[in-house]
């Protein structure tokens, strides 16, 4: 007689993102079967009532989550797991002589994380890590990226006057170097100048990755007129990415909203958070980074789609970001929340939302992990 195993997780009833309610079947840490009202029998069962949203696991393309950084430090679970976000990952908090140590760390968190490597090799002990340019040792690099194939998905270059001192564009010329021999896509950090904006994305091919893509400081897409830098339209055109990575300095309401009336948006969402932006904002969450674009009227798709396909597809993680069947079990469970809320951007201007985002649940390789709000609604027994 054949005996009929149960499955490891049933979603019964979620409700995605254009308003259809599937159930969803987990088994063995892999999305088995979506559909309306499937009969399938499993160990847990979690019932969404057609109220809840179910979306492919969040990415969070930019954070930092080393624990021993003197400077940005935070824990993959607190930044991840607990707050919606099934990936996390680490924007160069360490370099070539550290990561053996965020490696054995990371894990240990349910979350998954993947880093950035920062090209210089003390990475974020200080914040003028590129300011000496005996720090970027080539070699070095390149044997930590080929000792951690799957878990080092990029280099990272802050170019800014307090990173990099009198050097200018010169760590991104020895960045492109690593790239030439490990393929890596490049993430660069803008802010204040030198180097100038313009020399930076000059240099950028497709796939290279600019963060804090909406900062009000010096180095914004923007110039003297209001337009976006000609520099940033062609990249743009050569498939040079726009990360948003809020952080504690890097998001302006303002630039965003010029952005979206030139038609210029971001490619994926990211919050730079780490313990200190994250308790004390104006960072808090990714989901509320993400209430940010809410209020700048972008679609609920854009910015899911800039959370979970768009990252998963630029980062090259294989198996996640879409809900579909075969790909890993990694689910973010979420409301959006009927409440008036005050946002505040990086540079103390405040927009108000009329809903936000609420995560209630990480589904990390068919492991379900509650967040604070999805206990206090009690969402775990409806
Ligand atoms: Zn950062």
């Amino acid at each position: 007689m054949l005996i009929n195993t149960p499955y490891d997780l049933v979603i019964k009833n979620g409700r995605l993102i254009d308003d259809t309610i599937v159930d969803i079947t987990i088994n063995q840490g892999k999305i088995v079967a979506i559909a309306p009202s499937l009969s399938h029998s499993a160990k847990q069962q979690l019932d969404l009532r057609g109220r809840h949203y179910v979306t492919a696991g969040w990415i969070d393309a930019h954070t930092h989550c080393f624990a021993h950084s003197p400077i940005y430090h935070d824990d993959p679970d607190l930044i991840g797991a607990q707050l919606g976000v099934t990936t996390v990952v680490d924007a160069g908090s360490t370099g070539a002589i550290d990561i053996d140590q965020f490696y054995a760390l990371s894990q240990q968190a349910i979350t998954h994380v993947y880093a950035f490597l920062n090209i210089s090799k003390i990475g974020l002990i200080r914040q003028n890590e590129l300011s000496d340019m005996q720090n970027i040792d080539p070699l070095l690099c390149q044997t930590a990226i080929a000792k951690y194939p799957h878990f080092i998905i990029g280099l990272k270059v802050r170019l800014s006057r307090s990173v990099v001192g009198d050097n200018d564009i010169q760590p991104l010329l020895k960045a492109k170097e690593i790239q030439k021999n490990t393929g890596l896509p490049i993430m660069v950090h803008i802010g204040n100048n030198p180097p100038d904006l313009d020399d930076i994305a000059d240099l950028l091919r497709d796939g290279d990755i600019i963060t804090h893509c909406f900062n009000g400081k010096p180095n914004k897409i923007l110039d003297m007129s209001g337009n976006v830098r000609r520099s940033i339209e062609n990249a743009i055109k050569r498939g040079v990415i726009m990360d948003i990575g809020h952080g504690g300095e890097s998001f302006s309401f303002t630039v965003a909203e010029r952005a979206k009336s030139l038609a210029v948006y971001p490619n994926t969402i990211s919050s730079d958070i780490y313990s200190k932006n994250r308790l004390q904002g104006p960072v808090y969450s990714l989901a509320q980074v993400m209430t940010k674009f809410l209020c700048l009227d972008y679609s609920l798709k854009r910015i899911i789609d800039s959370v979970t396909q768009n990252p998963a597809h630029i980062l090259r993680l294989p198996n996640k970001g879409q809900l579909q069947v075969g790909y890993d079990a990694d689910l973010t469970i979420f409301d959006l929340k009927q409440e008036k809320i005050t946002l505040s951007d990086a540079e103390g201007n405040t927009r108000q939302s009329s809903q936000q985002f609420m995560p209630l649940a990480s589904i990390i390789v068919g492991q379900l992990v509650i967040t604070s709000e999805g206990y206090q609604h009690d969402f775990s027994h409806q």
